[in-house]
C-alpha cells in the first residue's frame, strides 16, 4: 500500500470481490526512514496510510531502511543499514551480512532508468518485501497473496508484467514451504476505471493528485518532470534545494543533461494549486484531511487525474 490511487483501487477491489478482509494486511514502506531524513517522501503520507488502514479496519505493518533513502545515498565505502519490519509480533531488525558482500559507495541519485540495478531506490523496497517475507514464520506452510498496483499504462516496462507469478519469496516446492504468489489485479486497468473505483466507494483522491500531480510517488522522485520540479520548487522550496545541494556535492545530476533540478524548474512554470487545503496538508505530518468524502458532498476528480506529466518509477 503506497497510499496512491492504484493500490487503494487493489484493496477496493478486493472489498468488491467479497474477500474475507480479516485475511487482509497492508505494507508500507517509508521511504526516508524512521531516523529523521525528509528529503524524499511526502511529510504526510506515513500517516495518511495510517488513517487508510483504520479507516478500512485492516491492520497495516511499516517497513523501512534504517537512514532511509537519504542514508543509502550517503554509503561510502560501507554496507547497507539494516532493515527494519514490522510484524503482528514485534520489529524485525534485518542485520546485513557482511560476510557475503563488500563495502561500497553510492554518492549519487539512483538512475532514472528501469534497470533495478541502477534505480536501486526500487530494488530496495522489493528487496525489503522479500526478505519481510522469508524472515516470518508465519508465513511458511501457507499459502500468501503479495498484491501490488502497477498498471500496463503506466509504463512500457509495465505493460510487460505478469498479471499472477511466483513471487521472489516463494518456495512452495522447498522443505521449509512458503507459498507466495504476486497478483496485480489493477494491472490491465485504465486510469478512469481506478477513479471510477475510488468514486463508487467515495475515497477522496489522495493529495498529491489533488496538487496536480499524476501519480502518487516519492515527493522528490528521480522521475520527476520539469514541470514537477517547477511546482516543488516554487512551493516547496527548501526539498528543491536539498536535492539540488546535493547534486552539486555529488557532482552528478539526476537529469542525464547536467540541470540540476533548480535548473530544470528555470526551464518550465509550476502548476497552479487551487486545492488549498491539500497544500496545507503538503506541509504537515500529520494526515489531518477526511479518508472518505463527507457524506451529501459530491466526489471530486482531482487536478492531477489524466494528467501525463513525469512522476514515479516506470
Ligand atoms: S518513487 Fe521515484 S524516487 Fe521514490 S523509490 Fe520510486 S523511483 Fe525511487
Amino acid at each position: 500500500m503506497s497510499g496512491g490511487k492504484d493500490s487503494i483501487a487493489c484493496l477496493l477491489h478486493l472489498i468488491e470481490q467479497g474477500v474475507d478482509m480479516r485475511k487482509v494486511e497492508l505494507w508500507h514502506h517509508d521511504v526516508d526512514g524512521r531516523e529523521g531524513s525528509t528529503l524524499m517522501d511526502w511529510s504526510f503520507m506515513a500517516d495518511f496510510n495510517r488513517q487508510l488502514a483504520h479507516a478500512f479496519e485492516v491492520p497495516l505493518y511499516f517497513s523501512w531502511l534504517k537512514h532511509g533513502f537519504e542514508g543509502e545515498m550517503l554509503k561510502q565505502d560501507g554496507y547497507s543499514h539494516p532493515q527494519c519490519v514490522e510484524t503482528p509480533d514485534g520489529l524485525l531488525t534485518l542485520e546485513r551480512d557482511t560476510r557475503r558482500s563488500k563495502p561500497a559507495t553510492r554518492l549519487r541519485f539512483p538512475q532514472v532508468s528501469a534497470s533495478l540495478q541502477t534505480r536501486w531506490c526500487s530494488a530496495l523496497k522489493i528487496d525489503l518485501g522479500r526478505r519481510a517475507l522469508n524472515n516470518q514464520s508465519r508465513f511458511l506452510g501457507t499459502k500468501t497473496l503479495f498484491i501490488t498496483g502497477e498498471r500496463r499504462e503506466e509504463s512500457a516496462n509495465r505493460a510487460r508484467y505478469f498479471q499472477l507469478e511466483r513471487h521472489a519469496s516463494d518456495t512452495r516446492f522447498g522443505r521449509k514451504a512458503r507459498l507466495v504468489d504476486a497478483w496485480r489485479p489493477v494491472l490491465d486497468w485504465d486510469e478512469s476505471r481506478v477513479w471510477e473505483t475510488l468514486e463508487r466507494h467515495g475515497v477522496l483522491a489522495p493529495v498529491p493528485y489533488r496538487l496536480g500531480w499524476s501519480r502518487s510517488s516519492c515527493q522528490s522522485c528521480v522521475f520527476n518532470s520539469d514541470t514537477i520540479w517547477a511546482t516543488i520548487a516554487h512551493y516547496f522550496p527548501e526539498k528543491a534545494q536539498r536535492i539540488a545541494d546535493y547534486e552539486q556535492q555529488f557532482g552528478t545530476t539526476i537529469s542525464r543533461d547536467k540541470l540540476t533540478v533548480l535548473e530544470r524548474a528555470r526551464r518550465s512554470r509550476p502548476f497552479e494549486i487551487e486545492d488549498l487545503a491539500a497544500l496545507e496538508q503538503a506541509t504537515r505530518p500529520d494526515y489531518t484531511l477526511p479518508v472518505f468524502a463527507a457524506p451529501g458532498t459530491p466526489w471530486v476528480l482531482p487536478a492531477g487525474a489524466f494528467r501525463s506529466e513525469g512522476c514515479g518509477a516506470s
